[in-house]
């Protein structure tokens, strides 16, 4: 075998690895392949559904709107202006895979009620369709949540890295649970095959969905407006780091898409993934297409972030925004539960593993230092987007934080 680029190595060891871009990204860097055209559809149908949800969530108290609010946090070692976008703490599903997800069965139910001149409130159609996902857990109880409410089955097939706590609540849902002794990506092309030919049946593809990625990329003005009600101005002498936790690079790709278009170079977008499943570094310094598999490059894909236990990055992600990604930092599972413990003392933030972006921080701040063709980052804002946690129960919360605590 050929000598590995010196980050392969590291990541191989299991170690901290970054991955950086020669230069910041433009919005030049993004491919034509999802236009600004389709995240305002997104935004518009998520706008319009308000009401819709509202009603059907009238019990909770939910005003039907999928934003999350923008928080301070106290300044860290090297980041003196420090911001959370808190998707933790998204209505009723407390993850970020409410914005992809739920746009998608959106357009689903838009779809069907247009189909049959229905007013798009119909149970009893509704009733008729069943939706099926992959999810390692978050996406199924964000999918599985809303489908029930709109009246659709939901079949969810999980993989073996699913907490069982988060099957049982979708079991209490009303939802099918499937469960594969397999790893995500298989499980993803299990559940298409599964739904493959079946009538009245949709299959949310997290691998090769616009709808998600739309869905996901519809956060970027949404955060764009708070910085600007802080007064926060983001150009060349205040750049703006946004720190983004990848699976396979959905949520975090579509975000970027509609970063790069609102701030350009202005924005560093940084993914942050375990070694053991970094599947967008592999795609990103190797260059394979299709995106290899992080098996290949001596990960096992095994992580207390089970969120991110993905070992093959989406294709349809490196196509449209591969070249948009600024950085990726990969970290132990130590750093991600270090920082969940971190979180919550410093700052009272109820995180998964999964969620915890700051752990790419440290690792990014020292390889951009002094880097040619990289700005300096003395005055920028760094913004670490929290993607879920705060419907963790205690059993499983607690224990993290007493592992966080014992090894520091
Ligand atoms: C799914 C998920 C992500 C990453 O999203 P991808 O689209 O898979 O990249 C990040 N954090 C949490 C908590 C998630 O559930």
């Amino acid at each position: 075998m050929s000598v590995l680029p010196p980050v392969l190595e590291t990541l191989r060891h299991g170690q901290t690895s970054v991955w950086m871009r020669p230069a910041p990204a433009g919005a030049s860097d993004l491919s034509n392949e999802i236009s600004m055209r389709e995240v305002a559809d997104a935004a518009a149908r998520m706008a319009r559904f308000e009401p819709v949800l509202a009603a059907l969530f009238s019990s909770d108290g939910w005003d039907g709107r999928i934003q999350s609010p923008l928080l301070d946090y106290p300044a860290i070692d090297g980041a003196a202006t420090c911001l959370v976008k808190a998707d933790h703490l998204l209505p009723m599903t407390g993850s970020i895979k409410a914005r992809g997800g739920v746009h998608e069965l959106l357009c689903f139910a838009e779809r069907i009620a247009a189909a049959h001149g229905s007013p798009g409130d119909d149970r009893a159609l509704y009733a008729q369709y069943t939706v099926t996902v992959a999810s390692t857990g978050n996406l199924g109880f964000s999918i599985g949540l809303v489908a029930r409410a709109f009246g659709f089955a939901a079949e969810i097939h999980m993989s073996h890295d699913a907490k069982s706590w988060k099957k049982e609540r979708l079991r209490a849902l009303g939802a099918a649970v499937v469960e594969h002794p397999c790893d995500y990506s298989e499980t993803v092309a299990r559940a298409r095959a599964a739904a493959q030919g079946r009538a009245r049946t949709h299959f949310i593809d997290d691998e090769n969905s616009r709808d998600l990625l739309t869905g996901y990329a519809v956060a970027a003005s949404e955060v764009a407006a708070q910085l600007r009600a802080r007064g926060l101005a983001i150009g060349p002498d205040r750049k703006l780091v946004v720190y983004l936790p990848c699976g396979v690079g959905g949520a975090p790709g579509g975000i970027t898409l509609g970063l790069k278009h609102e701030f350009g170079a202005d924005v560093l977008c940084v993914f942050v993934e375990p070694t053991a499943s970094a599947c967008m570094l592999v795609a990103l310094a190797t260059g394979e297409r299709p995106p290899p598999s992080v098996y290949d490059y001596g990960c096992d894909n095994e992580t207390i972030a089970d969120g991110l236990a993905v070992p093959r990055a989406s294709a349809l992600v490196l196509a449209a925004v591969g070249s948009a990604i600024d950085a990726v930092v990969a970290v132990p599972d130590a750093a991600l539960r270090a920082w969940v413990g971190t979180a919550w003392r410093d700052a009272a933030l109820r995180l998964e593993p999964s969620a915890a972006s700051f752990a790419g921080l440290h690792p990014f701040l020292a390889r951009a230092a002094g880097r040619p063709n990289w700005p300096t980052l003395d005055h920028a804002v760094h913004l670490f987007w929290t993607t879920g946690g705060s419907r963790l129960p205690d059993s499983e919360f607690l224990p993290i934080l007493s592992a966080a605590r014992a090894s520091v």
